[in-house]
């Protein structure tokens, strides 16, 4: 385990126990006590650190907050040769309740340069379009 965790404001690296950050001297604790976890995630997905933003899309997928839709596919498009994390952005955006929100990143990443991402959020809407027809009744 490392001493060292990233400044949630400016992503500088602190140590475990600074309180004030000693780069933006941001209060650390209190800082993040006001803002939404949902937030604080979004932000994170700006982290210059790949682990960060992975931590961070794998929590947003699981949180399903619709909120998370349009920042998750600016961050694919913001490292577009970071295949493994759009990846995982396609996967976070699918984890989203059905919504235009939802619909509305994975077109944009339909423009993705990276031809696995660009396909797996082809897939995605593909499924999508088909849970949203209309089921006719049997018999
Ligand atoms: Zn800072």
């Amino acid at each position: 385990m490392t001493n060292l965790r990233y400044c949630p404001v400016c992503f500088n690296e602190v140590l475990q126990e600074d309180r004030i950050c000693p780069f933006c001297k941001i209060d650390i604790p209190m800082w993040s006590r006001s803002m939404p976890y949902t937030s604080r995630l979004i932000r994170a997905l700006n982290n210059p650190h790949s682990e960060v933003r992975m931590g961070a899309i794998l929590s947003l997928g699981k949180r399903g907050d619709i909120e998370a839709a349009r920042p998750l596919a600016d961050c694919a498009l913001r490292w577009p040769t970071d295949v493994v994390q759009g990846l995982e952005i396609v996967r976070a955006i699918a984890l989203l309740p059905l919504s235009p929100e939802r619909k509305g990143a994975l077109d944009r990443l339909l423009f993705h340069p990276s031809r696995p991402v660009k396909s797996a959020a082809e897939k995605t809407l593909r499924g999508l379009s088909h849970s949203l027809r209309p089921k006719i009744p049997e018999g």
